[in-house]
This record gives C-alpha cells, structure tokens and sequence, in this order.
C-alpha cells in the first residue's frame, strides 16, 4: 500500500537527508511546506483527528531526542530479556479502531524520522552491553510505510550485520520481501474479517494477510503470528472459532516460529482521545474494567477470548509455541 499524501510538511533540518530526498521523489504531486519544528504541526492543539483520518498528511522530521525506549510492561517480551522499542516514525498509515496511537496523540498526520544513522548509532551503544530485542515496528506499521519510507530495509540491513540484535517488525501489512536471517522476526497480526472490517480500517484482508504470510515461510524467513489483540463481538465465539479453523487450514503451523495470543488492553489515560477518536466504535466503547493503570476487558471475557484460540492451537499440537498475556 503506498498512501498519497496531499501535503508533506518539511522540517528545515530534516531537509538534506537522503531519506527525505527518496520520500520526496514518490510523492511529485505533494504540496510541501516548510517548517520550523514537527511538533508546531504534530502537537498542535485542538486537532481534528477524526477528520485527519479521511486525508492523512505527512511530516518529515529530525529526531533529536531519545530514539530507542524500554518496552512497556503490557507488552509481550517473548522471554527475550533486554526489551526496547525504537520510536522510526510515529503514527500509522492505517487507521485501527482500537489503536493505541489514537489516545496517545491528538493528531492522524504521520511523522516519519529521517536521521536514521542517528537511530543505528543509538542501538549500536545499547548492543555494547549485551544482546537486545527490539521492535522497530511500534509507533506505527513500518510494512505499511515500506512503499513511503525505507525504515524497514534499514532495519533489516542493521540487524543482518548484528546477530546480537532480534529484530521484531510487526504489521498487518502485505509485505513482499523477507530477509532469512534468524534474529529478524516477522510479526503478522491477523484477525478475522468481521474484525477487520469494522475496526482495522485500510488494512488488507484476512486472505491478503495469510497469503503473506506463506510467502514469508516460503522465503525461510523467522515468522511470528499474532492473534492479538482479541476483540469482542457480539458473536465472538463463532466468528473466532471459524477464524482459528481458517488459520489452520492456510498456514503450516509447524514452520512458525511462535505464536502471540492477546486481547484489547490500553493505557487508562489513552482511552478518552480513542473515544473521541472512534466515537462510534463498538470496540472501544466497551464497559472496560481498570487493572493497574490499563482498561481491560474483565478477567471470564479475557479467557473466553483467549481460551477459543489457545485451544484450537494446543489441540493441533501448537501448544510449545505459545505466548499468552492473560
Ligand atoms: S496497523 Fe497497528 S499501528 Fe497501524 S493503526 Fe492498526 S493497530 Fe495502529
């Protein structure tokens, strides 16, 4: 998917990177307008991010601040130790209702960060003391930025050359090129159609998703699914009962490398902006119970949710490949 972008705002300082000179040349028709710092356009106040969501615009910027961050605790660290996630861009090229990036900024536009040097050189230092697993993919879905920006190849290149590194690149995008080294992850997020269709706005189908995901496998590329998050629907059962049964039937379980299980969770403090966000969206309207600063769904829902997919797979034999957030 390659999004257009009718406006790009350029950050004075961002302007002589080669990033911003390749993002530039894809995007000819594009009104550019320059401007002093990011945040002037990305933090300003009283956005309308509902509207911004119908013409998303993108902003090119310098990161000069923190650029790799410890993972938050809600987040699956698949046992993996040093945890961090690298902040490439920020915000998303798709448009989930559920999306966590919705109750944390106030805006839709799209920020990618061109001083990429700057990021290896930051992940270089860390990697000095010890191996390290990191999501490059987190602010956003770089697979869906893949035709906008190179980030993911940039990753991808980086970790090829530091086997310390494990490299998670997640999306719900269609990918089509995979690396085969083993610290280099790819995390498929699937869903089931309804799901898509109602909540995970732009993003390819449920068929679209499997088909690559057997193209990564056919390139022996490391793969991870992700059945997360869970959403509840009304007919949650059925639909992800017949969901676990598709997966089954399209994807050789036997060549994944793990699996993630999960069901909606957010920050407390993000969930007014994503109702206000998605007003009328079933998935974040939801009567949440609070636990230890995070709306969740309450504990007999979560493992209804949980249990219809972690069953399917343990009877199948994929029980070892598992990782569950309860
Ligand atoms: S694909 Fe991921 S990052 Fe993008 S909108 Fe959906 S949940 Fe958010």
């Amino acid at each position: 998917m390659c999004a257009a972008f009718s406006h790009i705002y350029l950050e004075a300082r961002a302007e002589n990177y080669s990033e911003t000179k390749s993002i530039l040349a894809r995007f000819p028709e594009s009104t550019v307008i320059r401007i002093k710092h990011y945040k002037d356009v990305f933090n300003r106040p009283a956005q309308d991010a509902a509207l911004q969501n119908r013409s998303k615009n993108l902003i090119l910027a310098v990161n000069d601040g923190k650029k790799i961050f410890d993972a938050s605790p809600v987040c699956q660290d698949f046992g993996m130790g040093k945890f961090y996630y690298a902040e490439s861009a920020m915000n998303c090229v798709f448009s989930c209702d559920y999306c966590f990036l919705k109750g944390m900024y106030g805006t839709s536009n799209v920020v990618i960060f061109v001083n990429q040097e700057d990021y290896l050189y930051e992940c270089e230092e860390k990697l000095k003391d010890g191996p390290m697993y990191l999501c490059a993919s987190f602010d956003t879905d770089l697979g869906a930025l893949s035709k906008v920006s190179s980030w993911m190849n940039k990753w991808e290149e980086f970790a090829s050359s530091h086997s310390d590194l494990t490299l998670e690149l997640r999306t719900k995008s269609v990918v089509d090129s995979f690396k085969k080294d083993s610290n280099i992850i790819y995390a498929f997020t699937l869903s089931p159609d309804e799901v898509i269709s109602r909540f995970e706005k732009m993003t390819p189908s449920l068929d679209a998703r499997i088909a690559c995901v057997n193209q990564a496998i056919a390139k022996g590329a490391q793969v991870r699914l992700c059945f997360d998050p869970l959403i509840y629907i009304k007919n949650f059962e059925l639909c992800y009962n017949e969901f676990v049964g598709k997966i089954l039937q399209s994807i050789d379980l036997s060549c994944v490398r793990d699996i993630s299980i999960g069901t909606f969770r957010i920050s407390s403090d993000y969930l007014p902006n994503l109702r206000k966000a998605c007003p009328d969206s079933s998935a974040v309207l939801f009567p949440f119970d609070r636990e230890d600063g995070f709306c969740v769904y309450p504990a007999k829902l979560r493992e209804r949710l949980i249990g219809i997919i972690k069953n399917e797979l343990e009877k199948a034999g994929y029980g070892n490949k598992l990782y569950i957030i309860p």
